[in-house]
């Protein structure tokens, strides 16, 4: 008998593990929306403030339809086609979902494969990687932390000093020029 409890218990300890392990970012954004305690409207508020929550209709109608092929069916555009590849003013590189700041250009090197190329991330935090095993491949698929949107993939192919490769979709970015240095 006392074993019978104790492989139930072991597997009720199981199923809560798996449920917990389970549970996705956006659910608990949901969750905590839902809490009545004043105490956690502080923490609410930064969170609603910092994650972006769109319906994919809403998606579609605020982007183009590239943008939205690429940012929420994780498209990829045509390599040299793409408005950054070879671009090099100074500035920063912001999501094209949600503005967040992503990459500066003294980070974006020239790789010649098609894509605007950087060897790291303004801060590692606004970043989501993603094993992605399509196409018959295992790479690292990048997102904005802050809208999930999919911006590219990150290579281990890159310049000093990280030797990393951010490889991203020119239709994930709009840049914003640098003040004119008097
Ligand atoms: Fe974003």
């Amino acid at each position: 008998m006392k074993k019978i409890i104790l492989t139930f218990g072991i597997s009720l300890f199981a199923a809560f593990a798996i449920h917990v392990a389970s549970t996705n970012p956006e659910a608990n954004l949901k969750k905590i929306t839902n809490i009545s305690n004043p105490d956690s409207l502080k923490e609410k508020s930064d969170l609603m403030e910092s994650k972006i929550n769109k319906t994919e209709q809403e998606w579609k109608n605020e982007l183009t339809p590239e943008e939205y092929y690429v940012l929420r069916e994780k498209g990829t555009e045509r390599a040299y086609t793409g408005e950054f590849w070879n671009h090099f003013e100074d500035g920063v590189y912001k999501c094209s979902g949600c503005g967040e700041p992503l990459f500066s250009s003294e980070t974006k090197f020239n790789s010649h494969c098609g894509w605007p190329s950087y060897f790291q991330p303004i801060d590692k935090s606004k970043i989501i990687y993603q094993e992605d095993r399509s196409y018959g491949m295992i790479r690292t698929e990048v997102m904005c932390a802050r809208c999930g949107g999919h911006l590219g993939h990150v290579f281990d192919d890159g310049p000093k000093p990280t030797g990393l490769r951010y490889c991203i979709n020119s239709v994930s970015l709009d840049f914003e020029k640098a003040a004119e240095k008097k």
